[in-house]
C-alpha cells in the first residue's frame, strides 16, 4: 500500500492550488451575490484540462486518473464550490456517461467539446415528483421513425442555464420503473426544450441550476444512450462516479472552513487570549482536520478502485457520505469559532456553511447512502 503521491499529482495539486488561490478565490464572494453563472471560471479551468479530467487524449481529454481528479476538485472547491460542482457535472456526470455507455460516433462528436471546456453539460434525472427514488420518474419517451419526441421536466438541473448537451433520463413506460427507463445525449437546441424556472438557492448560488421543460422534445435516435432500458444502470454508475466528485467538493468546502478557522483563531482575542489557546477552540480545529483527513483517504480509495473497473458503489456511497458529513460539521464549527462575525457575510465561513449543506442532499441524500452502505454490507456472499 502507498500513501503517496505520484509526482504529477503533486504537481497537478500545487498548479491548482495556486490557480485557485490566484483566479477563483478572489472571485468567489461576488460570485455567490451576483449569483452569475461563472463562465469566466469555466473558461480558465478548461485550460488547465480540468474539465474532461478523465477523458482520454485521443477524445480530447486530458487523461488523468481518477485520483488526479479528486485532488482538482478539492483544490477548486476550496477557493469556489459553485466551480467544483459545475467541473463535477461536466467530468462525472456528463462526459464519463458518454464515455463508459456511447457509440463511438457519439464520443467522436461530443467528447471533445466538453471535455476541452467549449462546451459545458448537464444531467436530468430528478423531476419535480421524484429525486431519491430515481425509478419512479415520469419523463416519457415516446419512439417515432427515427426519433424519440421526450416529455415532462426536469428540476434543479445543475449548470442548466449555461449547458450545451444534457444527459437526459426517460421511461418508455413508467409502470416498467427501473426496465423502462433510457438515457438520452440531448442538445440544447433539440425542438422542444426550454429553460423553466430559475431555482434561487441557499448556497452554490452560481452553479446555474434551473428546471428543464421537455414538450415532446424530438431526440435522434442515434442520441440513444446505451440501449433502450439500460438507462437506469447508466444513472445509477454514473453516480457511483458522480459521488466520488461531490465528496471531492465537500472536502474542499470544510477545508476552506478548516484553514479560516486557524487563521480567525490565532488573530482573535478573548479573556486576554487567542481563542486558539483555549482547548475548546483546539478540540474543534483537531476534529474538523482529522476527520476532513479521514474523508480524503476515503474519497482517493474509491477513485482508485473506479480507475481499475472494480465495483465501488460501498466505497463511493461511504466516501460522499463521510465526506460531505464531515464538511458539514467542518462549515458549523468554523461558524461558531468565527463567534458573531461567521454570521456575517464579510467573512467566508458564512457562504461555506451554505455551500456546505448542499454536498449532503445532492447525488444522493445521506439516507441514501445510508440505504446504499447498508444493503451492500448486509448483501449474502
Ligand atoms: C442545488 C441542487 C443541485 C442539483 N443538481 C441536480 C442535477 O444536476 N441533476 C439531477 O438530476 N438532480 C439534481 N439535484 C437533485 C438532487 O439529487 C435531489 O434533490 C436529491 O437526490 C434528493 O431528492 P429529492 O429532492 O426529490 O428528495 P426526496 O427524494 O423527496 O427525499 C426527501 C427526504 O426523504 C428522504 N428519503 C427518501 N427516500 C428515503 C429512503 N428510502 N429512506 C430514508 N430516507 C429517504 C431523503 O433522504 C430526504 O431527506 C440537485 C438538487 C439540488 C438542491
Amino acid at each position: 500500500m502507498d500513501f503517496q503521491l505520484t509526482r504529477e499529482q503533486e504537481l497537478l495539486r500545487d498548479t491548482v492550488h495556486a490557480f485557485a488561490d490566484e483566479v477563483l478565490k478572489p472571485r468567489a464572494a461576488a460570485l455567490d451575490r451576483s449569483r452569475e453563472f461563472p463562465i469566466d471560471n469555466y473558461r480558465r479551468c478548461a485550460e488547465l484540462g480540468l474539465c474532461g479530467m478523465m477523458v482520454p487524449e485521443t477524445y480530447g481529454g486530458a487523461g488523468f486518473d481518477g485520483v488526479s481528479y479528486v485532488i482538482a476538485i478539492e483544490e477548486v472547491s476550496r477557493a469556489c464550490a459553485s466551480s467544483g460542482v459545475i467541473l463535477s457535472v461536466n467530468n462525472s456526470l456528463f462526459c464519463a456517461p458518454v464515455l463508459r455507455h456511447g457509440t463511438e460516433a457519439q464520443k467522436r462528436k461530443y467528447l471533445a467539446p466538453h471535455a476541452r471546456g467549449e462546451k459545458i453539460g448537464a444531467y436530468c434525472l430528478t423531476e419535480p415528483d421524484c429525486g431519491s427514488d430515481a425509478a419512479a420518474l415520469r419523463t416519457l419517451a415516446r419512439k417515432k421513425a427515427d426519433r424519440y419526441l421526450l416529455k415532462g421536466n426536469k428540476v434543479f438541473v445543475t449548470n442548466g442555464v449555461a449547458a450545451h448537451t444534457f444527459v437526459v433520463y426517460a421511461t418508455l413506460d413508467p409502470k416498467l420503473r427501473h426496465h423502462g427507463i433510457c438515457a438520452f445525449i440531448v442538445e440544447r437546441d433539440f425542438p422542444g426544450l426550454r429553460l423553466g424556472k430559475p431555482e434561487h438557492k441557499m448556497g452554490i448560488t452560481c452553479s446555474g441550476s434551473v428546471e428543464i421543460v421537455l414538450d415532446d422534445c424530438e431526440v435522434p435516435a442515434a442520441n440513444l444512450l446505451g440501449a433502450e432500458g439500460e438507462g437506469f444502470k447508466i444513472a445509477m454508475s454514473t453516480l457511483d462516479g458522480g459521488r466520488i466528485g461531490i465528496a471531492a467538493q465537500a472536502i474542499g468546502i470544510g477545508r476552506a472552513a478548516l484553514e479560516e478557522s486557524l487563521a480567525y483563531s490565532q488573530g482573535r482575542r478573548a479573556f486576554g487570549q487567542r481563542i486558539a489557546d483555549f482547548q475548546a477552540t483546539q478540540w474543534k480545529l483537531a476534529d474538523m482536520a482529522t476527520e476532513l483527513e479521514a474523508a480524503r483517504l476515503l474519497a482517493y480509495r474509491a477513485a482508485w478502485l473506479r480507475d481499475q473497473q472494480r465495483r465501488c458503489s460501498l466505497e463511493t456511497s461511504m466516501a460522499k457520505l463521510f465526506a460531505s458529513e464531515a464538511c458539514m460539521r467542518a462549515a458549523k464549527e468554523g461558524v461558531q469559532i468565527h463567534g458573531g462575525y461567521g454570521y456575517i457575510d464579510e467573512y467566508a465561513v458564512e457562504r461555506l456553511f451554505r455551500d456546505a449543506k448542499i454536498t449532503e442532499i445532492y447525488e444522493g441524500t445521506s439516507e441514501i447512502q445510508r440505504l446504499v452502505i447498508a444493503k451492500e454490507i448486509l448483501k449474502e456472499d
